[in-house]
């Protein structure tokens, strides 16, 4: 059965060898075929291939331009290139390496084993999407945990500097949450920080806005190309929604979970770095506490 999921670029000038390797393969993926180094580039970038069998020696662009295209490409760089060649030198073999494939087959090639190596990266590569996602996701709550964050906001702070936009950072923290852990019990607590989690993801509408599971019972939201009003109406929402859940929390003085905010705004420059920010953010949510709980609050 073919897997309607899995998809594989065969690159070869020669039509034959086409012929070949996309019979052996027809029943395990989606084959598409090309014929030239141009067009495997292309085909890569808009078909995003699970793998690509890639022929070295072709006229024009070679297989090795097509690999170091597909590198420079932050669409196409993770795609694992297995190079199919007539090129049995040991030196064409280390630079294929060198340039990033994953396996190297000299032709002429023996069918069984093209097909278990195939097999062998498409199962190497699922392995490694699901290890870098397991790596960024927190498993309690399943947003993204404090690790992602940190690269996230180092993208996001170097891309407000680059064009002058403020950013916003909030550090968002459950109220009187150990009570409700002594009252309740730890495993409702858990139920209770997966709800408030995904309430606060649901308000963030924008693709760049972002949330991470800070650590506990604290979260940090990242708000991008925005100012302090708009940015204030979605933190707003953030605490307004998880006070609406209406979860009974009898050690709260409003009754129910809720929870305190702390944000803080600047246009990123030389004189801060996104850590002094969220430390500002951080602060802030320590008035917010003292003055009350389920507030928000911004760094002055
Ligand atoms: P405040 O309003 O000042 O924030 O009070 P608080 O009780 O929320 O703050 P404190 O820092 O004293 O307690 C945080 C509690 O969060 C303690 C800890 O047991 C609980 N907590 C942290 N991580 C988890 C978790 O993964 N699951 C559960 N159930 N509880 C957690
Ligand atoms: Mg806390
Ligand atoms: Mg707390």
């Amino acid at each position: 059965m073919v897997n309607p999921n899995l998809r594989i670029l065969i690159v070869d000038d020669e039509k034959p060898n086409l012929m070949v390797l996309s019979d052996l393969l027809q029943n395990e993926a989606q084959i598409t075929l090309a014929n030239n180094g141009k067009r495997a580039i292309e085909k890569a970038q808009e078909l995003q291939p699970d793998i690509i069998l890639l022929d070295v020696v072709m006229p024009e662009v070679s297989g090795f331009d097509v690999i170091k295209a597909l590198k420079a490409n932050k669409l196409t760089r993770s795609i694992p290139v297995i190079f199919i060649t007539g090129l049995g030198d040991v030196k064409s073999e280390e630079k294929g390496f060198e340039l990033g494939a994953c396996d190297y087959i000299q032709k002429p090639f023996h069918l069984g084993i093209v097909k278990a190596r195939v097999k062998l990266h498409l199962t190497i590569a699922r392995q490694c999407i699901m290890l870098e996602k397991l790596a960024n996701i927190d498993p309690l709550t399943a947003i993204p945990n404090r690790r992602k964050f940190s690269e996230r906001v180092e993208n996001e702070w170097a891309g407000a500097k680059r064009n002058r936009n403020p950013i916003v950072l909030a550090m968002v923290d459950v109220d009187k949450f150990k009570q409700y852990n002594d009252q309740y019990g730890h495993a409702a607590g858990d139920n209770v920080l997966t709800q408030v989690a995904k309430t606060l993801q649901t308000q963030l509408k924008r693709p760049r806005d972002f949330i991470a599971r800070y650590g506990g019972e604290e979260f940090v939201i990242i708000i991008n190309e925005t100012d302090q009003i708009s940015a204030n109406a979605i933190l707003e929402k953030c605490r307004s929604a998880v006070q609406n859940l209406n979860i009974k929390n009898e050690a709260s003085p409003h009754a129910c979970i809720t929870v305190s905010i702390g944000a803080a705004i600047c246009t990123p420059s030389s004189n801060i770095s996104a850590n002094a920010l969220l430390e500002q953010a951080d602060h802030t949510l320590y008035q917010a506490k003292e003055t009350g709980r389920n507030k928000l609050a911004w760094s002055a």
